[in-house]
């Protein structure tokens, strides 16, 4: 078979190139040897830090060509011919930031809860565009969108596309809840509009459902399986740490999801839910606020990862200060599960779980990731092993390892810069001056 398509193909190229008139033919002819020599953009990087490593290399060039890193060469290479130099011996470079939990639909407002009813797709996409564009300028060149309405899968291939400007975007679609659990879409809605959510629409009770949900999100586009194993904070319901799925539940999920090559991620708070997810086989726990010590030695047994979301936790705090900020069921919970988190990702660090970087942008205003870090750094995380945390070990987490997370030859590249030195003053990573995804380049001041 494969023969003789081949055979049949070359007429047919051959009377393309002779329906080409002559002028037109020249052009393609010397045009041709000109587009195969690929162009090297030349980075020299005044600081370079490898995050392999854990050390910061000075007076380093990173070669690109196309979108990938091609070279990394100790002192400054010399460009000739067709090549492109960029200047950022006053910089720290690095590579490309991941966070492993946002929400790109959406940001944080006190009209959120009423926006469920006045707002179409196009309303969440065309703000999601926005959110996208300000989350690749502070220098995220990959992000976990971990679950909203389904416009996020919509968003990624406009991304993919080059439609419109953002992050490398991996993403679970809609989130998977049980009835009444906190991603059920209808949480808090009068009885008439409640209805019956099912595994279409990511609610979904016992095994079969289950898998029907994880199925359902295949089919739906999403690139991982996000659960909401736990009450959460935002949800218009009584707990915020409730255990929401059975561990036979949370089995059937990962195991489908295993068939499909999705990664699980849960948002948990209370230590039950995390206990069950563990051991159900989730490869991360989001938030993870009342992680005792049992869980903590669990997920070291386990490998499973922590994406603890400090920012959102002292965000959603600071809001429910705010009278009328959030509905009556939720201010509460935002007092008490809020500024829990940096404490427990503090005890978490120590005791050696694995940490993957993620802030749950969207619960606080996009464009503010790179607190996180400063946070991590104030709980007693060095800022090397914070920004490990958001490049080696996020793509990790991501299944990526062999494309992003480092500047190493043959990665994609995504390669990012800031004033200062980010080691000695964590307050550096806010300052983002460079950004290039995929070897090209969004940002240069
Ligand atoms: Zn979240």
């Amino acid at each position: 078979m494969r023969k003789s398509s081949t055979v049949r193909l070359r007429p047919v190229a051959l009377s393309l190139i002779e329906g080409l008139s002559r002028p037109l033919l020249l052009l393609l002819i010397i045009s041709l040897p000109l587009s195969l020599l690929a162009q090297r953009t030349i980075l020299h990087c005044g600081k370079l830090i490898d995050v392999s490593k854990g050390q910061v290399l000075t007076q380093y060039s990173i070669i690109v060509e196309g979108n990938k890193i091609t070279d990394v060469q100790a002192g400054y290479t010399k460009a000739s011919g067709t090549d492109k130099v960029i200047d950022l011996k006053d910089k720290t470079v690095m590579p490309g930031l991941i966070d492993c939990h946002v929400h790109l639909e959406d940001e944080t407002s006190p009209n959120q809860y009423i926006q469920k009813f006045t707002f179409n797709p196009a309303d969440y996409a065309y703000q999601s565009v926005v959110y996208a564009e300000r989350t690749l300028q502070i220098g995220f060149t990959t992000v976990r969108d971990l679950g909203g309405t389904g416009v996020n899968i919509s968003l990624r291939n406009a991304i993919n596309k080059r439609l419109i400007k953002g992050p490398r975007l991996v993403t679970a679609g809609k989130s998977i809840a049980t009835t009444g659990g906190h991603a059920d879409p209808t949480n808090g809605y009068r009885k008439d509009l409640m209805g019956d959510p099912g595994p279409a629409a990511g609610v979904a009770n016992g095994p079969d459902e289950c898998r029907q949900a994880v199925r359902q999100r295949y089919k739906d586009g999403s690139d991982l399986i996000k659960i909401t194993a736990s009450g959460g904070v935002l949800s218009v319901a009584k707990s915020g740490e409730n255990p929401q799925f059975t561990e036979e539940e949370i089995k059937a999920i990962v195991s489908t999801a295993k068939d499909y090559g999705f990664k699980v991620a849960a948002h948990c708070h209370g230590a039950e839910a995390m206990k069950r997810a563990v051991k159900g086989g989730v490869n991360s726990i989001e938030h993870g606020t009342h992680m005792d010590d049992e869980t903590m030695q669990l997920m070291k047994q386990y490998g499973t990862w922590y994406v603890p979301t400090i920012t959102a936790g002292k965000s959603v705090a600071d809001s429910a200060k705010k009278p009328g900020y959030y509905p009556d069921l939720v201010t509460p919970k935002a007092l008490a599960i809020g500024p829990k988190i940096q404490s427990t990702f503090g005890k978490a660090y120590k005791a050696g779980v694995k940490i993957a970087f993620g802030t749950d942008a969207g619960v606080y205003m996009h464009g503010k990731n790179w607190m996180e870090f400063v946070y991590m750094n104030e709980a007693g995380m060095p800022v090397m092993e914070a920004i490990q945390s958001a490049t080696v070990s996020a793509a990790d987490l991501l299944g990526m390892s062999d494309v992003i997370g480092s500047i190493e030859k043959g990665k994609l590249a995504d390669i990012v810069a800031v004033d200062g030195d980010p080691i000695k003053d964590v307050q550096a990573m806010g300052k983002m001056k460079f950004v290039m995804k995929d070897g090209v380049v969004y940002k240069h001041e």
